[in-house]
């Protein structure tokens, strides 16, 4: 199937993006320390840009986490496998879980709950890009840079069959007919 990328967020603007959440962090936990953890693979930009602006006087950790959904690629069924764990536990740590993207919330609201056991201190969320228009679950989004509408979403981290993670800005995959 043919198709193109056309551009829906330049590079200048996820930045300016992530400045904005990155300033609100720095106010919400001052004097904190604050544990990040990012939902690999589509996170791992948009983590480690965001945890760059991060002021010093918060102490920030990293950690990792790798899911899959069962059931078809395109349709999340919300039953999600750890493919891997965290390297640390979280208990009694502020926790910002970084996401790519929220769409139907499915994955995002399991995951949620299962860190929630673990009882940290605090557990928010943080996202790139949120497709609220596609949600059958609720999540709580605490911090957002983008809302865009219902397109399929590819670079910054965000792929298409494994493919573009690498582009520097946002592009929707349009499919010919
Ligand atoms: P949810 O469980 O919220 O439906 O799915 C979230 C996951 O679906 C994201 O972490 C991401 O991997 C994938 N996803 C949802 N929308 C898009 C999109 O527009 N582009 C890409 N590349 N992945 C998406």
């Amino acid at each position: 199937m043919s198709y193109k990328i056309l551009p829906l967020i330049s590079t200048e603007d996820v930045e300016k993006g992530i400045q904005q959440i990155a300033d609100k962090i720095a106010e919400d936990y001052r004097g904190k320390d604050i544990c990040l953890i990012c939902v690999l693979k589509g996170a791992v930009f948009f983590m480690t840009e965001l945890a760059k602006r991060i002021p010093e006087d918060i102490r920030v950790t990293m950690d990792f986490m790798s899911v899959s959904s069962y059931g078809s690629s395109t349709v999340s069924s919300g039953v999600v496998k750890i493919v891997k764990d965290l390297d640390e536990s979280i208990t009694g740590k502020h926790v910002i879980v970084v996401e790519d993207i929220v769409d139907t919330g499915n994955t995002l609201s399991y995951l949620l709950e299962m860190l929630k056991d673990r009882q940290p201190a605090s557990l928010r969320l943080c996202t790139l890009l949120d497709k609220p228009s596609r949600r059958t679950r609720e999540v709580q989004v605490d911090y957002t840079a983008f809302s865009i509408p219902d397109k399929f979403v590819v670079g910054y981290g965000l792929d298409y069959d494994q493919y573009y993670r690498n582009l520097p800005y946002i592009g929707v995959v349009e499919f010919d007919d």
